[in-house]
């Protein structure tokens, strides 16, 4: 059967390092993967792919420039409306969009984006609106709804802590220069009509070079919401559109002047609302007064030793930094877990460092680690040549080790990924690396400890705790065999 190549698209998408890709990064069910198929449709069929210029963010929506057969201009993070004010200033017959996510836009980028609407500048602007940030793990964003649980608010957000969600669009309605202010969805068919007439419309105001229009889009982020597709789009239809009613707010060359939109029956957004109490720090533990939280013990005896993860995003191996942080921490060491993301959250590479240490941690940045632990060639040929005389690499037996360690440093091929396989079990593959983490004596931490971690590591999934048991304790006797 023929592959129908989509409007405005690449073929293939070569430059996601995939000879022949035709899928995008995007998560399934992810509202992105609709927005671009949507974007680079309009654009082909109104004949602007010629004449467009997209400013590409940081982000989930980063890697647009892969997809969109158009000119791109990559920003740094939250600088995409400063950019295209740069773009369009200099190149005013062409039709200048940025791309922005809500942490993006919403967060850092705000005061750009916000100036650049108020100055009317000619260019248009889609913001993704998935209530949080979708790239780095699903953190609380300014748009994060009242009660939705983050990574950084586990327990739902608590205005009285973080503040009320951001409403973009209401805010730039304030504003004399827009010329269109629009949100629509695109978590159902009927929306996602909608949402093709909007772009369309933000599009043919740039054509006419009729000044600066802000299409706000709800989407769905399935991944960083913890939902299936289906239950993630109807969030965005209950829970999102509550909050954030669809609707234009103006489009002044049709004759609709700064109106707000019918709010969602449910919305609030117009209540005037509470001053927030901010609650103490004790207050927020539940610590009885005069008694502190519980805290690490200082030993100077015990030296600092810090370790670095690597691999591909979806291999664990930020959850394996995690498990020898909470080790550490389980012996009441210091101990500090810092993640780094590739621009992907499945795929993309991604590493972590950790220090545990007897006295207080200065920074959680690892340049020079004691142990590396690689799950992939990329993570060795960017790390091995960093770690210390006197340290240990455990490397994935897959991963070529042509260029040798630095002298003094101890090289261990494991079977990690194979094991995992055989034992039927291919995501335990950390599970494995625990377990040479454990064999080799690397960590300096009790074998307790981080068994113990590992198993609280599961305490959302308390069905897989056994087999992960069983699996380190199969893996170690293979690396003995
Ligand atoms: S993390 Fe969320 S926003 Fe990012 S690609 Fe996945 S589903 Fe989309």
């Amino acid at each position: 059967m023929a592959i129908i190549e989509q409007k405005g698209m690449y073929g293939e998408f070569p430059r996601c390092g995939k000879a022949h890709a035709r899928t995008t990064h995007y998560c399934p069910g992810c509202g992105h993967g609709i927005i671009n198929k949507l974007i680079a449709e309009a654009c082909a069929e109104m004949g602007l792919q010629d004449s467009t210029i997209f400013v590409d963010p940081v982000g989930c929506g980063v890697f647009t420039y892969y997809y969109w057969d158009a000119a791109h201009v990559s920003a740094a993070h939250g600088r995409a409306s400063a950019a295209a004010t740069g773009v369009c200033r200099a190149r005013p017959d062409a039709v200048t969009i940025a791309y922005q996510g809500d942490g993006d836009l919403g967060a850092i980028g705000f005061n750009n984006a916000f100036q650049a609407a108020s100055r009317g500048e000619h260019f248009g602007c889609i913001f993704v609106n998935n209530s949080l940030y979708g790239m780095t793990g699903g953190q609380m964003a300014p748009t994060t709804l009242e009660g939705e649980k983050t990574t950084t608010t586990p327990f739902g957000r608590d205005p009285s802590l973080t503040g009320h969600p951001l409403h973009v669009c209401e805010v730039f309605n304030q504003l004399q220069a827009p010329t269109y202010i629009a949100r629509v969805s695109v978590a159902d068919t009927k929306r996602i009509y909608a949402c093709k007439r909007a772009i369309r419309r933000v599009l043919e105001i740039q054509q006419k070079h009729q000044g600066y229009a802000l299409l706000e889009i709800l989407a769905p982020c399935p991944t960083n919401f913890r939902m299936d597709a289906m239950k993630a789009a109807k969030f965005c239809m209950e829970e999102m559109e509550r909050e954030f009613p669809l609707g234009t707010f103006r489009d002044l060359e049709n004759g609709v002047a700064g109106v707000a939109p019918t709010a969602h029956p449910e919305s609030d957004v117009l209540a005037v609302k509470p001053v927030p109490q901010f609650p103490t720090c004790n207050d927020l533990f539940a610590v009885p007064d005069g008694i502190d939280a519980p805290s690490p013990e200082n030993d100077p005896a015990v030296p600092e030793r810090r370790f670095k993860f690597a691999g591909y995003g979806g291999q664990g191996i930020l959850s394996l930094g995690i498990c020898v942080a909470e080790a550490a921490r389980l012996e009441k060491r210091h101990s500090l877990w810092f993640p780094s993301y590739g621009p992907e959250q499945r795929g993309g590479s991604a590493n972590c460092s950790v220090v545990v240490s007897g006295t207080p941690i200065g920074s959680p940045a690892v340049d020079h680690p004691d142990v590396l632990v690689c799950m992939n060639q990329p993570s060795y040929e960017r790390f091995a040549a960093d770690v210390k005389p006197g340290g240990t690499i455990i490397v994935d037996e897959s991963v070529p080790t042509d260029v040798p360690p630095p002298a003094g440093v101890t090289l261990r091929k494991v079977p990690a990924i194979r094991l995992a396989e055989e034992f039927g079990v291919p995501k335990a593959a950390n599970t494995m690396m625990l377990a040479a983490l454990r064999k080799y004596k690397v960590t300096g931490l009790d074998d307790a400890s981080l068994e113990t971690a590992l198993v609280a590591s599961f305490k959302k999934k308390p069905q897989l705790v056994e087999k992960n048991r069983e699996l380190l304790r199969k893996a170690e006797a293979a690396f003995d065999a």
